[in-house]
């Protein structure tokens, strides 16, 4: 893996509760699109989910947390189901 220069990292200094945001309503949705929207300008996006992928590898959509490389947990779940190699889809308990 490539190494990754964090101190580029563009939420050094932001407030970390955007990248983990909860809840749907339009606040919550709001903070998640402008911490999506400063990882879309960050220099080190493409490390950062890269760095997320191979931390995250073989688990479930739960078990991802908060927004990395401008995607959130689910996103990357569903990335992690197109790359060559994937595990099938977990299911999710009942
Ligand atoms: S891509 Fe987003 S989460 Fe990753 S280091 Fe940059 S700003 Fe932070």
């Amino acid at each position: 893996m490539t190494d990754v220069d964090w101190t580029k990292a563009l939420c050094l200094g932001c407030e970390r509760e955007l990248w983990f945001v909860e809840g749907n309503d339009s606040t919550a949705n709001a903070d998640r699109r402008a911490a999506k929207q400063t990882c879309l300008i960050c220099p080190i996006r493409s490390g950062c989910l890269d760095s997320a992928m191979a931390e995250e590898s073989g688990r479930g959509e739960s078990g991802r947390y908060g927004i990395r490389g401008a995607l959130s947990g689910k996103q990357r779940y569903a990335l992690s189901q197109r790359l060559p190699g994937a595990q099938p889809k977990q299911q999710r308990a009942a």
